[in-house]
């Protein structure tokens, strides 16, 4: 069957590259959103673990619940509970009307929308959101931002920066303590030169897939997930010969032709594609098989999501989170 594998070495050298920047892995928080950016949730979390990692960010509550014996901290992006969970978990507010919601006694992280305009209080409401807040029964252990631009050579990054930095100077004039501020994903943490933050929300970095333009000289990261298919049936086929439906595939000479077990259906695009080795996809991709020359039992459709990003006019991140949650993932 088709298989992504996850290269544990990879893992622990991207984190250890990532807790260099931020000086301590006591302040990575490794964000597992969407299945881990593809690589399995609870595959990642245990990794995480045996690296040392303590702090996790996910997108909903169900997430958090599945990995919530392994992290002292679990930050919930975007979702908000029945009950109040438990004092580990963290409710991030993306939304002012959203705070009398979330149930009392919850503990929430503040977003402030420094600029983006996605999720996030406008920084003039800091002090009515703090105050509701407390009116609610929550209590605040977070103040965080997100940057709209970070992997992009401009400014944007440093004046969203500076309004997040007005916001924590605010925080300390009136006696706000105890709380964590955190502002950086992979991107920014790479291009911040002395890291002073409480922890920093890092992703895809740690998966090995940050692409950013070359002049921001990071450390070169390597890719986690590979992916695999396995060979379902092999045919001699002469020259002009069609394959797969449509007939969209002419061969130019007479072939060996095999059919491998990903598809549309497991998340796989349906575009053309050519494998790492040079070899094109033959045809249409159909739900559960593509084409290629050849009788290899297994193919490598990529080993760096990157690389097959590009082929596909995307980014890595999508490429990864489409992957169904149903093939299998190894860890090797
Ligand atoms: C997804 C996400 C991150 C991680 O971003 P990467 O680019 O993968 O490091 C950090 N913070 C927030 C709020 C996110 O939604």
């Amino acid at each position: 069957m088709s298989q992504i594998r996850i290269s544990s070495r990879n893992f622990f050298y991207n984190v250890n590259q990532i807790a260099n920047k931020t000086q301590s892995i006591k302040k990575v928080a490794l964000v597992l959103k969407d299945n881990a950016y593809g690589h399995g949730l609870v595959i990642m979390a245990k990794l995480a673990q045996k690296a040392g990692i303590r702090h996790a960010v996910v997108r909903t509550l169900a997430e958090a619940l599945k990995i919530e014996s392994l992290f002292e901290s679990i930050l919930v992006l975007s979702d908000i509970p029945q009950t109040a969970p438990s004092p580990k978990i963290r409710i991030a507010i993306n939304d002012f009307g959203a705070i009398t919601s979330i149930p009392k006694g919850t503990n929430v992280e503040l977003k402030i929308d420094t600029g983006m305009h996605r999720n996030g209080i406008e920084p003039g409401r800091f002090h009515e959101s703090l105050e509701k807040i407390q009116k609610q029964g929550l209590k605040l252990t977070g103040v965080m931002t997100h940057y709209r631009s970070a992997d992009e050579i401009g400014s944007d990054f440093f004046w969203q920066k500076k309004v997040f930095e007005k916001v924590r100077e605010e925080a300390l004039r009136i006696g706000i303590d105890g709380v964590r501020w955190h502002s950086c994903n992979s991107a920014a943490l790479f291009r911040t030169a002395q890291f002073d933050e409480d922890i920093a929300r890092v992703g895809i970095a740690a998966y090995g897939c940050l692409d950013m333009p070359g002049s921001f000289r990071i450390p070169k990261l390597r890719p986690v997930m590979s992916l695999w298919a396995d060979r379902i049936s092999t045919r001699s086929l002469n020259a002009r010969s069609r394959v797969g439906y449509g007939g969209k595939g002419v061969l130019q000479k007479s072939s060996t032709v095999s059919s491998y077990d990903i598809g549309y259906g497991d998340g796989w695009p349906r575009d053309d594609y050519v494998l790492p080795d040079g070899r094109a996809l033959i045809g249409r991709v159909s739900m559960d098989a593509i084409s290629v020359e050849g009788s290899d039992d297994t193919i490598c459709l990529f080993s760096d999501a990157s690389d097959a990003a590009v082929q596909f006019g995307t980014i890595s991140y999508e490429i990864m989170t489409r992957l169904s949650p149903s093939i299998k993932r190894v860890v090797v």
